[in-house]
């Protein structure tokens, strides 16, 4: 028989119902989390050293409370050269993951990707654990990764890198206000 045609990830639901009151604690180190919506979304980005999260979900009135931690480290293309840049990713995090008020139920179970990380499934809620690690990464992603502090970048005029040497074009613009005082000075020579 055909298995069940069910998304990969449905396996990282957790029932909040049937969390213990103290709460429950959580590993999750499968890379398909974060490589299938990276692909999904073809982002320039890939894993360097495996992405771990560790949380613990506590059951709370109207939802639960997330906390832990992701570990790992990404290539992604340098802000100002696109050479390979290293991210490391140590975050901590805490969120609280509300349960969508009863009249909205209806709504959740259309769109359960809509909002949030908790879903309905025949109207116990459930916490989306590959969710809520897939946020908290791209939350940990600098918005300008470089490949080093100092990184030069490319030439404007031709691209060369100029981390690897220099090219043959003009050097930047000199500021045009100075250019009276320049004349003057070579004026003089
Ligand atoms: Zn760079
Ligand atoms: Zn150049």
């Amino acid at each position: 028989c055909a298995p069940e045609s069910e998304g990969p990830m449905r396996k990282y639901l957790v029932s909040i119902n049937d969390l213990p009151p103290g709460g429950k604690d959580f590993t999750l180190d499968d890379q398909d989390i974060w490589l299938a919506p990276l692909r999904e979304f073809h982002m320039e980005c890939r894993i360097q050293r495996r992405l771990e999260a560790h949380m613990s979900v506590v059951p709370a009135e109207d939802g639960c409370l997330v906390r832990g931690r992701l570990t790992g480290s990404v290539i992604m293309p340098c802000n100002r050269c696109a050479e390979d840049a290293a991210v490391e990713i140590d975050a901590g995090f805490e969120e609280f993951e509300e349960i969508p008020p009863e009249e909205s139920a209806a709504l959740a179970d259309a769109d359960p990707d809509g909002t949030g990380h908790v879903v309905y499934d025949r109207h116990a809620p459930m916490l989306d654990l590959a969710a809520v690690c897939w946020e908290e990464f791209l939350l940990a992603l600098p918005v300008a990764p470089l490949c080093r502090e100092e990184c030069r970048g490319l030439c404007p005029i031709c691209g060369t890198n100029l981390n690897e040497g220099c090219c043959a074009c003009a050097p930047e613009e000199e500021d045009p206000r100075m250019a009276p005082l320049r004349e003057l000075a070579a004026r003089r020579q």
